[in-house]
């Protein structure tokens, strides 16, 4: 007797010996070799829910497949067989006309947890119950087949445990794997734009969320600069700060005042970006069109990768600064020369491209080299200060200004033609002339200042920007050469001036 009963054991070992994808398919295989080892004519797989008191209906299993069923019972009232059930891990059902018995599952089942920053996994005890039927014969369970029973469901149970763990295994790798991918993309793109609105769509594509955006905020979370979004089609959408709807910007309100950040039910997930205690912005990732539940797994797991995200996103508007800083002179403020340079080749393109016309201005503070040597290299700072002030308080948005060098400063004029150009210069000389030094450095005498300038404008003057600046520079010399504080079109005294 008891070798068979090892023997029989032994078998249904073998056969669960194998591995599994996940708990339903090891019921699969389970349930009917149950069945046949038995002679049952049915069997039912529940899942206990203790904290509810209630029994779940997942499967049933009669002959050779397994169906999936939904429907709980109910076990508040406690029946007689639970009690027994629970202190024996089997027991004979006491509510149905036919020999039937319950036999306990018990596996652990790991779960992932966020503490903190950290993913722990935490294994809780799960608890099943089998219900094993004789309807058709009517034969009942000998305590010889009980026993047995209960050391085939010790089998199941310990087999269970093992495949909840190598499911949690391979979708922990899966989700490595895709943010390990997602974070070598980020990695290997030149531009952030690009690395964002590919990482963006990776996710989408790991994770199959419907909709994935990128939320980026200015330093206090209080306004929001951009969006990228990636929509159920893949279709990439920015938007800026401005043009966002209202309801967007109280949502953003909201989360981030709240910090909320897992919306299960809503099929919507918000992970703010912070790097310490900066807000960058946020991610918002949804199933609203589909309705799939986004994983608690998948959530923790982007929670994570936020924070590469996120530095990322820090480093870049920080290079963009600095690069920002390294674009303007620290005393005049204004543009440095290599950065007009850009804008100037950038501006002669277009207005190549499209037939445009533009004029340039070069200016050259007068006898500077004397206010520096009378009143000191301070009050030859601030007058430069001054000058600068004005030409930044002068122009249109679209005209470009620079401090080329020591007292030399460059206007680009876009879509404007000398005639024009001279109403500018006028203007400048006159503002200029106005800049006096103040008297208590000058014994009360009023010492104001005075520029040059010289004009050209393309395309009469030049076709590229050498030949513009070139000539510029030539009608300011002409200038220089005792007319100073007044201004030239270089055409218009070309023939003075020696090649
Ligand atoms: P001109 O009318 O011919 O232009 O006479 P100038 O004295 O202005 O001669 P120039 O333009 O050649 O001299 C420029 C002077 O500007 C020389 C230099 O000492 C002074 N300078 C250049 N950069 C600065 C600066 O950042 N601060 C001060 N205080 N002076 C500067
Ligand atoms: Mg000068």
């Amino acid at each position: 007797m008891f070798d068979k009963e090892a023997f029989t054991l032994f078998k249904f070992a073998k056969k669960l010996n194998q591995s599994f994808q996940n708990r339903r398919e090891l019921l699969d295989c389970a349930l009917p070799a149950l069945r046949d080892l038995f002679k049952l004519d049915r069997v039912y797989f529940f899942n206990w829910q203790q904290e509810r008191a209630l029994l779940s209906l997942n499967l049933m299993c009669k002959k050779e497949y397994c169906m999936d069923m939904q429907e709980d019972i109910s076990v508040l009232g406690e029946p007689d067989f639970l009690k027994t059930l629970l202190r024996d891990g089997i027991a004979d059902s006491t509510e149905l006309n036919y020999p039937a018995v319950y036999v306990l599952l018990r596996w652990k089942k790991p779960n992932m947890i966020l503490d903190g920053e950290e993913v722990r996994t935490v294994r809780k005890d799960s608890v099943g119950v089998l219900r094993l039927e004789r309807f058709r014969r009517n034969r009942h369970f000998t305590e010889a087949e009980k026993k047995l029973i209960k050391s085939v469901a010790a089998e199941i149970s310990h087999n269970l445990t093992n495949t909840e763990e190598d499911q949690a295994k391979n979708q922990r790798l899966n989700i490595a794997t895709a943010l390990n991918d997602l974070a070598t993309i980020f990695a290997s793109s030149l531009r952030l734009s690009d690395g964002l609105e590919l990482i963006l769509q990776g996710v989408q594509k790991y994770f199959r969320f419907d909709r994935v955006r990128l939320y980026q905020t200015n330093y206090d979370g209080t306004k929001i600069k951009s969006i990228l979004g990636i929509d159920i089609s893949g279709e990439v959408a920015r938007q800026t700060g401005e043009d966002l709807p209202e309801d967007e910007r109280t949502l953003l309100k909201e989360i981030f005042s709240s910090g909320a950040t897992y919306r299960s039910i809503n099929n919507v997930v918000y992970i703010p970006l912070k790097v310490q205690r900066k807000k960058v912005g946020f991610l918002t990732f949804d199933n609203l069109l589909s309705r799939r539940r986004i994983d608690y797994l998948d959530f923790i797991s982007l929670k994570q990768f936020s924070s590469q995200i996120a530095l990322a996103i820090d480093n870049a508007s920080l290079f963009e600064r600095v690069q920002e800083l390294s674009n303007y002179d620290e005393l005049t403020k204004l543009p440095v020369r290599r950065f007009f340079s850009e804008k100037f080749s950038e501006e002669i393109y277009r207005s190549k491209r499209f037939d445009l016309i533009l004029s340039l201005i070069v200016l050259d503070i007068d006898l500077f080299k004397q206010i520096n040597d009378t009143y000191g290299h301070q009050i030859g700072d601030w007058a430069l200060k001054e000058v600068s002030r004005v030409i930044r308080t002068s122009l249109r948005q679209t005209d470009f200004p620079c401090r080329y060098g020591g007292d030399e400063m460059v206007i680009m004029l876009p879509r404007t033609n000398d005639e024009e150009a001279k109403i500018i210069a006028k203007r400048l000389k006159e503002r200029i002339n106005a800049i006096a030094i103040p008297d208590r450095y000058t014994d009360g005498q009023r010492v104001t200042l005075s520029i040059s300038q010289g004009i050209a404008s393309f395309p009469q003057d030049g076709r590229n920007a050498e030949e513009l600046f070139e000539k510029a520079d030539k009608a300011l010399y002409w200038v220089k050469d005792g007319r100073r504080g007044t201004f030239a079109v270089y055409r218009e005294v070309a023939d003075q001036v020696e090649e």
